[in-house]
């Protein structure tokens, strides 16, 4: 297969900073910041590292004030391009956007803070702030954290229509207001997911920008693979204008990140794409999260490590085991796991799907998950 044969969705121009978004631009690949946003040195020097990389788009978390702050700082040291990761606190948008580059809002998360405000409002407000400041918006839908007025319309046991759903409607929404300057994302841990959502959006709107992704993809190589599977097949069809490849990685690695999403796209381009894989995995799934500067507790990415290591005793076992780093998306994103542990600062809580099995010291925790897997397995009436 060769460049000409790939036939790209025609979308809009998307300009962040000094790069642009969509409309026949070569495939844009980012990454997200995992120090504290408040960590000044620490976070300039993960920015300069992943530009070094090619990161044509940095992310960062902000929740506070506190870290409005430091990232108004951080950007007077840095030349990237900056986009920020709103959670709850959407007015941050107002602080932030003369500062930066483009933020990112979750619309599952404008549910959260000031509920009697209607959601088009705070869309409406945060547009008109990235409109005076002349940014852009990404609309980013997540599997972990979806609109719940969405995932109330459609049967619990369909993933894929409240995640397509929220994505429509607020591109819908923002276009009713006049402001087009933004690009979507549809992003779960599951490639097959990922692949049929974003497909499905880009069928109703192949002209708005799509950023690809599959969130806590994992430890590499399973997370490199997993996102392989799902990249290859939307870029192969033409859907992606920018994207990131999520991997728990320690910080001095995380420019990995990068060099993985590009070397994707060229082989994507270079036709050294895989047999069309359907992701239906037989032996342990590990997610764990990307991390980023809400981790409370840096042995996370040792946690994680330790987890895929103790799974390699159950190869025969179709288990998905999820390692986040917070509480901000961690109890929610265990939640569809067979077992699933998010990290507090001091403690790490252990679920069984949805259902809370208690809180465990670091130390403790490995043993006690070893304890639920071999429970769970003879709970099950056959093997795999
Ligand atoms: S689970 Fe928490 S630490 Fe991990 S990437 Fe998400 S927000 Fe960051």
């Amino acid at each position: 297969m060769s460049h000409r044969e790939i036939s790209r969705n025609a979308t809009r121009a998307v300009r962040v900073g000094d790069r642009t978004i969509g409309a026949g631009n070569p495939i844009l690949v980012q990454s997200m910041c995992a120090t504290h946003t408040t960590d000044l040195e620490a976070t300039c020097r993960q920015i300069d590292a992943l530009s070094a990389a090619g990161a044509g788009i940095v992310r960062l978390a902000v929740d506070s004030r506190k870290d409005a702050e430091a990232a108004i700082r951080i950007t007077d040291q840095v030349q990237a391009n900056i986009c920020i990761d709103l959670q709850e606190n959407w007015r941050l948008a107002e602080t932030l956007a003369p500062h930066v580059d483009k933020i990112r809002y979750n619309p599952g998360h404008l549910h959260h803070h000031e509920k009697k405000v209607p959601w088009k409002e705070k869309v409406q407000r945060i547009a008109d702030w990235a409109m005076d400041s002349d940014i852009a918006l990404r609309v980013g839908v997540n599997c972990g954290s979806v609109d719940p007025l969405q995932k109330e319309k459609w049967p619990a046991d369909d993933a894929i229509s409240p995640l397509v759903a929220s994505a429509l409607e607020h591109s819908e929404f923002l276009d009713s207001i006049g402001f087009e300057r933004y690009v979507v994302s549809l992003k779960d841990s599951d490639p097959n997911t990922v692949i049929e959502a974003n497909r499905r959006f880009a069928e109703q709107r192949p002209e708005v920008p799509v950023h690809l992704g599959v969130t806590e993809a994992g430890l590499p190589p399973d997370g490199i693979i997993k996102t392989r599977v799902a990249f290859e097949q939307l870029i192969s069809k033409g859907i992606g204008d920018t994207l990131r490849v999520s991997l728990t990685l320690p910080n001095d690695e995380k420019h990995q990140e990068i060099t993985e999403g590009q070397k994707i796209i060229d082989d994507v381009f270079a036709g050294r794409v895989r047999s069309v894989v359907h992701y239906a995995s037989k032996g342990p799934n590990i997610i764990s999260c990307p991390s980023c500067s809400r981790v409370e507790n840096g042995d996370f990415v040792k946690l994680a490590q330790q987890v895929k290591h103790l799974s390699k005793e159950y190869q025969e076992h179709s288990l998905t085991i999820a390692v986040m780093g917070c509480r901000v998306n961690g109890p929610g994103e265990t939640d569809d796991a067979d077992l699933g542990l998010w990290c507090a600062p001091s403690f790490v809580n252990l679920k069984r799907g949805e259902e809370s099995l208690g809180a465990y010291p670091y130390d403790e925790i490995l043993e006690k998950l070893k304890q639920e897997i071999e429970s769970l397995i003879q709970s099950r009436p056959t093997t795999p």
